[in-house]
């Protein structure tokens, strides 16, 4: 086995930022030329969070292979370049779903099935797989998620402690915990990472480098109380200090507080200092930028901060690829009365987005909003279900077909411009079974959308049942929605542009994952440049 092995596990709270966390360790470690791996363990027991409800989970990230899964693995991409696939994602569901299949298969025959061996063997048998999925893997980080002491992460931990115990000289743990400042003593408190580190031990794992999770840098008479009770050297205790500005300063923050060099000399990996030239360049730009560009996001889970994680992370990227500051304005579809209501709503916006989404809530306030944007040629820019909802509007209000509709929202419209898709028919099972993953596109050479991507071929990930129904092509086409994006095999719509409008592009597949800080998705940033233009010259940009 080649790969190092760095296991972080979190405590006292959740909400500390592991993800983050491992996702900058990542980078750290990649700005030294090693090549890493990150995984992320979960445990509960839906086999992927693609069913549960963006108010419960935060977004559902999609890779290319088609995997749903935790959005970390939305930070694991912005910040590396680690290969993410279904081997980069697990939860106990999935761990007992395998090992239940095996049992009823006979694999284990005469054996009583039970979570040491079995359950914990699975689980050290997928990790070893996400470190051999590529080759020549330097260092696997893997990110348990929950906090120490729950319940449900008991097999998780007890597989890394097994692990650790057949490979020790590979193994690292990291503990994140939390370090905070009490007002009324006017002090930090280092008890809670005390009993957290305690709690650990407990499941024979000894962390090797605790990170602190605190507001101030921590003195270093405290690192050394940390370090005494937790039984780690003073210099493997590192402060994780929130950041002011940006979550692409923590990379930085950790570089500053050693956490590279430590943890160098623990693996035996190479000395050499990291290279974060463009990651350093790319704050610059994203901390020195003035102009400011406001852009409506419309959508119905606005209240759950990482309910559209990459989208709004993609438009951040955007925002630096222009130099400018994007400041998001959300709006809940669901509370959009009428056409009057959306206007005072939307007033000093230069662009609107409707991203992803299911289900009838909030669907007619998301039509306002297209309608809106179409009308005074304000730039739009709709992923999947905002795809969706421009060609109903245009169905509705250009084609005069007033009860056109997706079949979605209106099984029996009479107008069913999005239709099931036809491999959809036989779908019963609603976990796993919508067109997930990256398939290609065809661009059409004189779209908005081709200009921004500058290539023909591009392709893009998915998570949708329903899609453009091709009899409507001609008609679109002769009144203004051109059809500019194909995957051609089927002869799918991928993307559509409104022409005559400054820049009003709708897309059937999920840009935002595919969209990092130091290189921007090419549509988000054609998006901001365009409301930009609006923002400098409304009427100049009125086509
Ligand atoms: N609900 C729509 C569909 O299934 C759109 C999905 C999405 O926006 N991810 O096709």
């Amino acid at each position: 086995m080649h790969s190092k092995f760095i296991f972080i596990t979190g405590g006292v709270l959740s909400s500390l930022g592991k993800g983050i966390t491992s996702a900058s360790l990542a980078l750290l470690l990649e700005g030294k030329g090693l090549k890493v791996a990150l995984m992320k363990l979960d445990p509960y027991l839906n086999l992927d969070p693609g069913t549960m409800n963006p108010f419960q989970h935060g977004e559902v990230y999609v890779t290319d292979d088609g995997a749903e899964a935790d959005l970390d693995l939305g930070h694991y991409y912005r910040f590396s370049n680690s290969p993410l696939s279904k081997a980069s994602t697990t939860t106990s569901g999935q761990i007992y779903d395998e090992v239940l299949k095996k049992e009823r298969h006979g694999d284990y025959l005469g054996a009583t099935v039970q979570v040491i061996p079995h359950i914990t063997d699975e689980i050290k048998r997928r990790i070893l797989a996400c470190a051999t999925q590529e080759k020549d893997i330097d260092v696997t980080i893997v990110e348990i998620g929950g906090t120490v002491g729950d319940i449900e992460s008991q097999p998780f931990l007890e597989a890394i402690r097994q692990f650790r115990h057949e490979s020790p000289r590979n193994c690292l743990n990291i503990h994140l915990t939390y370090v905070p400042y009490i007002d009324h003593a006017g002090e930090v408190k280092t008890k809670p990472t005390q009993h957290s580190v305690q709690k650990l031990q407990q499941t024979g794992i000894f962390p090797d480098m605790i990170l602190c999770r605190c507001k101030e840098p921590l003195g270093d008479d405290i690192k050394a109380k940390i370090g005494l009770f937790c039984s780690v050297p003073k210099k493997a205790v590192i402060e994780v200090v929130n950041v002011t500005n940006s979550i692409y300063e923590v990379p930085i923050l950790l570089q500053e507080a050693g956490l590279d060099v430590t943890i160098s000399e623990l693996l035996g990996l190479s000395q050499k200092r990291s290279q974060l030239n463009d990651w350093q360049e790319m704050l610059t730009t994203l901390l020195e930028a003035k102009e400011r560009v406001s852009i409506a996001i419309v959508g119905k889970y606005l209240t759950h901060k990482d309910a559209y994680k990459s989208v709004f992370e993609s438009l951040s990227h955007a925002g630096i690829g222009n130099k400018a500051i994007v400041d998001i304005v959300c709006i809940d579809a669901d509370k959009i009365v009428d056409k009057k209501d959306f206007y005072e709503k939307v007033a000093g916006c230069h662009g609107v987005l409707v991203p992803g989404g299911f289900g009838e809530r909030g669907w007619i306030g998301k039509l306002i909003a297209v309608q809106y944007c179409r009308e005074e040629k304000v730039p739009y820019f709709g992923i999947c279900l905002g795809m969706q909802a421009l060609s109903v509007e245009f169905a509705q209000n250009v084609l005069g077909f007033e009860s056109a509709n997706s079949t979605e929202i209106d099984p029996e419209t009479r107008a069913p411009i999005i239709s099931l898709l036809s491999e959809q028919r036989k779908v019963v099972n609603l976990g796993g079974t919508m067109r997930l993953g990256a398939y290609p596109c065809t661009l059409d050479t004189s779209s908005k959308t081709y200009a921004a991507y500058g290539k023909k071929e591009i392709s893009e990930r998915h998570r949708h049942r329903y899609e453009f129904n091709n009899e409507y092509q001609e008609i679109c086409q002769k009144k203004g929605l051109k059809i500019i994006g194909t995957y051609t095999p089927f002869n799918l719509v991928e993307a559509i542009e409104i022409e005559n409008h400054p820049w009003m592009v709708g897309v059937q597949f999920h840009p935002e994952f595919k969209s990092k800080p130091t290189s921007p998705h090419p549509l988000f940033k054609a998006f901001v440049e365009a409301s930009i233009a609006f923002k400098r010259e409304p009427k100049e940009a009125l086509v």
